[in-house]
């Protein structure tokens, strides 16, 4: 391998985070495959992969459109009204099907819509529990999966394969646990990527199919681009997803280096390991003798949803496990794994504080800000919340205050 296969691989994912909708259009038309796009980081990718389709997050492509409007309250987060704006355009023509999860009140406005005007031919959502963290949730959750999936497989002429799911998983681990390893270099200065470019490849992550993204990557670790570490201030940027690569260029204007992220799809999405929760042993529960776990489970009678089934070295119940555990968004409870995870980001990272960017309207990172906040500042670590839109239109007044973060830092 050249060393100007580095460079190339960078520019390709320079050119899919740009444009991933027309990395979807080349995939779709060298395989011929069908396409199926989800929205956050609960979904699992290997749920698609398993029926020999395409998955495809959506990303927000930060166009304004007001056509949103029409059909979901004002309130709704800008994040959530620019996905439902791409598939009104006909943006997301390409796809397939959609899944959603239980996920956030604006998501899940989104797809009352998105299944009422029948934006996509197949349209499902997964009914997560909202919290995590007991077996009977996880036992749960692989239940709703199997169930999805044999929806899907009517819906798309699409039948499941193991074989395919044990595949999937295979590949989805190896690229997540590459980007991990990406993740860990910058950390460690070890590599000179700049901030918008990791956060391109973290949008190339769930855009390319996994093997050529995984090719590609491990082609620019090889051979990364040359460079020294500037005197930007190094800083971890916590939030849900994010996906604007211009904004996050916009932040380091300010004389920033995002160094290290605790993002929904980033930090909390690629550390993701499905085969090592093969037979791993039964969650207990925090909160009580199945507290929890007794809720999904009557949600689950009650609705005359799936029966509790699986063990050991059941793919569905390790894809379960996988996602039920990974460090939880705000939307999910409790808290405090969150704010462990972040704080182990800016430990390991070195970074000298903590840009939160808000999303407007977004209740659960509202609420847990918070708390966020307080325990950053017991532990020392200098934070700044920004909100916005997505939009890297209009940050000026934005980057002044990022500016004047930057230089109260720099003068403790
Ligand atoms: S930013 Fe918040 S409200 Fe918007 S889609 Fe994400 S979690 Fe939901």
């Amino acid at each position: 391998m050249s060393p100007a296969a580095g460079m190339r691989a960078l520019e390709r994912f320079r050119e899919v985070a740009a444009d991933p909708r027309a990395e979807l259009a080349r995939v779709k038309e060298r395989s011929g495959l069908a396409a199926v796009g989800y929205f956050d980081s609960y979904l699992p990718e290997e749920l698609i992969m398993a029926h020999g389709l395409i998955p495809y997050r959506v990303t927000v492509d930060g166009r304004d459109d007001v056509r949103s409007m029409e059909y979901i309250q004002a309130y709704a987060c800008p994040a959530a009204r620019n996905l439902l704006d791409q598939a009104l355009r006909g943006d997301l023509d390409l796809l397939d099907g959609a899944l959603f999860t239980r996920y956030c009140d604006s998501l899940r406005g989104v797809f009352a819509v998105w299944d009422a005007e029948h934006l996509t031919p197949y349209v499902d959502f997964v009914r997560y529990p909202t919290v995590t963290t007991t077996e009977a949730a996880v036992q749960y959750l692989a239940a709703e999966l199997r169930e999805v999936s044999a929806r899907m497989a009517t819906a798309l002429d699409a039948p499941v394969d193991e074989h395919h799911l044990r595949e999937a998983i295979v590949a989805c681990d190896r690229k997540r646990a590459l980007v991990a390893e990406l993740a860990r270099r910058r950390a460690a200065r070890e590599m000179a990527l700049q901030g918008s470019d990791y956060l391109g490849i973290l949008v190339a992550a769930t855009t390319m199919l996994p093997d050529d993204f995984t090719q590609e990557l491990s082609a620019l670790m090889a051979h990364p681009p040359a460079g020294e570490p500037g005197d930007a201030l190094p800083v971890v940027l916590s939030g849900t997803t994010f996906d604007n690569v211009r904004l996050a260029a916009s932040i380091e204007q300010a004389g920033l280096c995002l160094v290290a992220d605790d993002l929904a799809s980033g930090s909390r999405w690629y550390g993701v390991q499905v085969e090592a929760m093969m037979g791993a042993a039964p969650l207990v529960s925090g909160g009580g003798p199945g507290a929890v776990g007794a809720t999904a489970e009557a949600s689950a009678t009650a609705t005359g949803g799936p029966s509790l089934a699986g063990g050991a070295g059941d793919p569905w119940t390790a894809l379960a496990r996988a996602y039920l555990t990974k460090p939880p968004c705000s939307v999910k409870e409790p808290a405090e794994p969150r704010a462990d995870h972040l704080l182990a980001q800016v430990r390991a990272s070195g970074a000298a504080g903590v840009v939160f960017y808000l999303t407007k309207f977004c209740e659960s990172e509202e609420v847990e800000w918070p708390y966020l906040r307080d325990r950053l500042e017991a532990e020392g670590v200098p934070v700044v919340m920004i909100e916005g839109e997505h939009r890297s239109a209009g940050f000026e007044q934005v980057r002044t205050r990022l500016e004047a973060f930057r230089e109260q830092v720099e003068g403790f």
